[in-house]
């Protein structure tokens, strides 16, 4: 099978049908095998009816259901579980992805040798206070990830079907898919511009709090591709430091005491010295960095992926 098309649906009715017409259409014009995975994300319309109907139709289309809403990171997983395709490619389900772009998509995965292409939507048809905090959001994770990419939350995204098995995107993390990819050894990540269109029926599923849950998301992938197999060596570290600190000025302060008290001078008490708090302070930080670095080895070490690695290929 040449494309498996996953498709995130959370209450979608009115787009499910025209969407579906304008793949069949596509995929015909251009001979591609294929099918299309809806994945139902606990949507209390009409929209998995629709996706019945649709089955009816269209031979291609294959459908998941979950019982209630889980989010669309936990809708592609099991949409790229179930895929099939040389070619995995995503899309929204509310029309404001083009599907006139799946065969320069797939063309790029397939004869350009891409392991990922994202979508870039350079015209965006939203509102401002989605775009801007958008090219903010963008703009830090390219810094971050040294991946330079435009776009890292577009729906629309082309993948090698080994991409998507290796990869394991939960909560949120749906907005990272490319660095993740890049994690799992993916490194032929590319960019096409892509038509982005107005959204026709419903609303957004996602507000405001989208932009705190990002940038805690962002922190989070940053910090478990650097220290996620190893905690101990940033806590370690930054342990070590602040007690170190705390050791020095410590020691610093019984020797200049013993000092003044050896040449008969007055003494202060350490309780009017800031730095006795700060050298107290670094102490304690730095045993409890220390521990959570500790903690963090121990939580790893029963994790179950602590030994599983990516194998291309084997002999
Ligand atoms: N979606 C989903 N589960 C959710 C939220 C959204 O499957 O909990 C789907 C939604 O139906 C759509 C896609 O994810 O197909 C993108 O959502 P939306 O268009 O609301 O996001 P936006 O375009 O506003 O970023
Ligand atoms: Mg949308």
């Amino acid at each position: 099978m040449d494309i498996s098309l996953v498709i995130p649906v959370y209450n979608e009715e009115e787009s499910l049908g025209p969407l579906m017409e304008w793949i069949g259409r596509v995929m015909e014009e251009n001979r591609f095998s294929y099918e299309a995975i809806f994945v139902d994300d606990g949507s209390t319309d009409a929209s998995w009816e629709v996706v019945l109907r649709l089955k009816e139709r269209f031979p291609a289309v294959r459908g998941i259901r979950f019982r209630r809403n889980y989010g669309k990171s936990p809708a592609l997983y099991c949409g790229f579980d179930a895929a099939e395709g040389e070619v995995v490619i995503t899309m929204d389900a509310d029309l404001q992805d083009s599907p006139d772009e799946i065969p320069e998509l797939y063309r790029m995965v397939v004869g350009e040798g891409y392991d990922l292409v994202s979508g870039w939507k350079r015209k965006r048809y939203d509102p401002v206070g989605k775009t801007w905090p958008s090219k903010f959001f963008n703009w830090t994770a390219r810094r971050a990830s040294g991946i330079d990419l435009h776009d890292f939350n577009c729906g629309l995204k082309a993948y090698r079907r080994k991409v998507v098995k290796s990869i394991e995107v939960y909560g949120e993390m749906h907005r990272f898919i490319p660095i993740l990819a890049k994690q799992a050894g993916f490194r032929r990540i590319g960019e096409k511009v892509v038509q982005h269109r107005a959204r026709q029926f419903g609303v957004s599923k996602f507000g405001w709090e989208r932009m705190i849950k990002g940038y805690i998301d962002l922190l989070t992938v940053m910090f478990m591709t650097r220290f996620g197999r190893r905690p101990m060596y940033i806590f370690g570290g930054l342990g070590t430091v602040m007690f170190l600190i705390g050791l020095v000025i410590t020691v610093w302060l019984i020797a200049e005491k013993l000092c003044l008290q050896g040449r008969g001078l007055p003494l202060r008490p350490v309780t009017d010295q800031p730095l006795f708090y700060i050298a107290l302070l670094a102490v304690g930080l730095g045993v409890q960095t220390f521990l959570a670095g500790f903690i963090g080895e121990m939580v790893n070490r029963s994790a179950p992926e602590r030994n599983r690695y990516l194998v291309d290929e084997r002999l």
